[in-house]
């Protein structure tokens, strides 16, 4: 990956001996330069740097300004900045390093010690971004059901709590959808496991073409789903879950699976203030509903209103 810097100071020549002492080691793809703290900002707005260096005393922006600026934005957080100062400097370093600089170098500067710092912080910024994506990446899938896609059941319930909490404050409309593939132990038992995997893919990518980006699909457990509408009636939400089960009855398979003919049955529930509903009672709602839905036929969709609102032919 190319590695970049941006030099800050009002000395042209600074910056040159900078550039030339960091180019004869090779350390980096790109080099940036400005003269004082706003132009340096605005630089590192329009092109993110891995390393700054950055002078103390400048006209307009100085560095600790420059320092402050940096402070307010959380993105640009971890990218180390150096202070160049004087060699005499104690109060001003400790004020820079107190401000946020990782490290200083004092000018005059000597050559090597410029250049072992700065691989340092490098080093370190290195492994601080690959900690942040290893950490990014556990995160992701331990809220990821690994065989769909989709969230998992653990995160759908953090998810529905927060959705709940949400909608508590401001009495917005909170919708749940559990969906239940029909007779799945004999696609099972017909196809084998393999291939019953492939249809419970293919369900999920179903679920999640109708829904909104603010949805949330999960897999909640085996064959069934769940869809969180939020900003959403139950009148809505039921035209919703009608779609997905038109579109999961219309879902043509290939190859072994070529014959099979799917449906689901939908239960529907809407989260009510008034009721005083708790979370788990709120998905008992859905889960009662869809209850229904199977008793009622399948390929069904009900909602908490008890009332019968479609059904596939
Ligand atoms: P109903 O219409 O009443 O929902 O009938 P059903 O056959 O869909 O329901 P049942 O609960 O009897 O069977 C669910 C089946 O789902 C049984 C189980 O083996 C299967 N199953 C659960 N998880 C997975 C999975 O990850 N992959 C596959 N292929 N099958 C799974
Ligand atoms: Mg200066
Ligand atoms: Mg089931
Ligand atoms: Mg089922």
């Amino acid at each position: 990956m190319p590695t970049s810097v941006l030099i800050i100071d009002d000395s042209v020549t600074v910056r040159e001996q900078i550039i030339r002492t960091l180019e004869s080691f090779n350390l980096f793809s790109r080099y940036h330069e400005a003269e004082d703290g706003l132009e340096g900002f605005k630089k590192l707005l329009s092109s993110p740097v891995d390393i700054i260096l950055c002078d103390l005393e400048m006209p307009r922006i100085d560095g600790f300004k420059f320092l402050s600026m940096l402070k307010a934005r959380p993105e640009l957080q971890d990218v180390p900045v150096i202070i160049l100062t004087g060699v005499n400097d104690r109060e001003r370093k400790i004020k820079g390093l107190e401000q946020g600089a990782s490290d200083y170098i004092t000018k005059p500067f000597d050559r090597d010690e410029l250049v072992a710092r700065v691989k340092i912080h490098l080093k370190i910024k290195k492994l601080q971004d690959d900690l942040k994506r290893s950490n990014e990446l556990l995160l992701e899938l331990s809220n990821t059901d690994h065989l769909t896609g989709l969230f998992n059941r653990r995160y759908m319930m953090e998810a529905l709590d927060k959705e709940v909490q949400r909608s508590v404050r401001s009495g917005g409309n909170l919708s749940l959808i559990m969906l239940d593939i029909d007779h799945f132990k004999l696609v099972n038992d017909r196809f084998g496991h393999l291939q019953g995997d492939v249809v419970l893919q293919r369900v999920a990518l179903q679920l999640q073409k109708e829904l909104r980006s603010y949805d949330c699909a999960a897999r909640y457990g085996g064959e069934e789903f769940v869809a969180i509408l939020p900003d959403s009636p139950l009148k809505e939400a039921v035209l919703v879950a009608d779609r997905i089960r038109l579109a999961v009855q219309g879902t043509r398979f290939n190859g072994q699976l070529s014959p099979l003919c799917l449906t689901a049955s939908m239960g529907v529930a809407c989260f009510s203030n008034e009721q005083s509903v708790t979370v788990d009672g709120f998905i008992k709602q859905a889960d009662d509903a869809l209850y229904r839905a199977k008793a009622n036929g399948r390929n069904r969709v009900e909602s908490h209103d008890c009332t019968d609102l479609t059904r596939g032919c």
